[in-house]
């Protein structure tokens, strides 16, 4: 089912820290606090213009919602609670920090139709956390989660990718222990230099070297087989794209597209890993909505399969779901059906 959302950023307001990477301006664009009225203005222009029948949330993204004070927390819900009352809302979703949560705060959102509570997790090592003054722990986010969803709210974790003092490895065993955590949904963000943080500084002074691209695809498509295939739905894969961010940033893997290259890469992992070394010819039967992820941009993926020794017809079939493919080998009609859950191990 499709969703929608309408959502208003919060920079920095509330946030007791500045984290090495963040410039939530540049990131979102937004240069001021909002207010109930514009909380209101956003609600109203979604009511206005929201697709019919499409269950849609309103979002309070970016800073930490729940360290907000009080006072202007719920003047911000309450600008919204009209717009859940004639259902153009089905409910409230917001970010925040692990550090800011706690069982009375999660009461009172869930009193104002708060559905879906986002931590910045980051980063399951705390060493890592330390050296981009994230100021909790990860104990700090083993806490809160079942918290959250003891609280009957949706649990969504957010991680980051090439944090200074990171590695791949380390993004994989954060990847671990927030899948234990059982989230229903993840954010997954490489780190992209944005100028007035610490990064940029570290990044100036050779001490910090973002991922390249390449290398942030590959590991980004490593994490999202792995979320998947736990059946845990990846909401965003890198940073949303605004004029602002494509204007300002310094280094780093950003791409517009960069989940469609993360899904891409997936794909052709498990199609090799499906034909497990069995060079000849195939017809890879695949959902129209992931035919250009499965061909790959230009056509790579067929390309580096060919290099490999498998020559691939890809065929747009409707009765495939979204994600799985089937191999079949010529002359069969229906082939075999892979689904995520067969990803590659992370
Ligand atoms: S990452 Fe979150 S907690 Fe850190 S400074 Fe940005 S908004 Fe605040």
């Amino acid at each position: 089912m499709r969703h929608a959302n309408a959502a208003v950023f919060v920079p920095h307001i509330g946030c007791p820290h500045r984290c090495s990477f963040c410039d939530q301006r540049a990131i979102t664009g937004c240069q001021s606090a909002p207010g109930p009225q514009e909380v209101r203005a956003v609600a109203l222009r979604a009511a206005e213009t929201l697709p019919p029948g499409v269950p849609a949330e309103f979002a309070f993204f970016g800073g930490s919602f729940t360290a907000i004070d009080r006072e202007t927390m719920c003047s911000l819900l309450g600008a919204v609670q009209p717009f859940l009352r004639s259902g153009v809302f089905t409910g409230i979703r917001c970010s925040t920090r692990p550090d800011c949560v706690d069982a009375e705060i999660l009461s009172l959102l869930k009193g104002y139709g708060v559905k879906a509570v986002e931590l910045g997790a980051q980063s399951m090592d705390d060493t890592v956390l330390l050296r981009n003054g994230r100021g909790h722990t990860a104990a700090d986010v083993e806490r809160a989660s079942p918290l959250i969803r003891e609280a009957g709210l949706s649990l969504g974790l957010q991680m980051m990718a090439g944090l200074p003092g990171d590695t791949a490895e380390g993004a994989r065993e954060t990847a671990r222990r927030l899948a234990a955590l059982r989230p229903d949904t993840v954010r997954i963000y490489p780190t992209v230099v944005l100028p007035g943080t610490a990064i940029a500084r570290w990044y100036a002074q050779g001490s910090y070297r973002p991922m390249e691209l390449g290398e942030a695809v590959e590991l980004c498509a490593n994490l999202l087989g792995f979320f998947e295939g736990r059946g845990v739905r990846v909401i965003r894969l890198g940073l949303h794209s605004s004029p602002e961010l494509e204007r300002s940033r310094i280094a780093g893997p950003y791409h517009p597209a960069f989940r469609e290259l993360c899904q891409s890469r997936l794909f052709l992992r498990r199609i090799e890993s499906a034909l497990g070394g069995r060079e000849g010819e195939y017809r890879l039967l695949v959902s129209p909505r992931d035919l250009s992820a499965v061909l790959g941009q230009k056509r790579a993926n067929v390309e580096a399969l060919r290099e490999r020794g498998f020559r691939l017809a890809v065929v747009p079939r409707g009765e495939i779901p979204r994600g799985c493919f089937a191999v079949c080998l010529p002359g069969e009609e229906t082939g075999r059906l892979f689904s995520p859950q067969e990803a590659p191990a992370l």
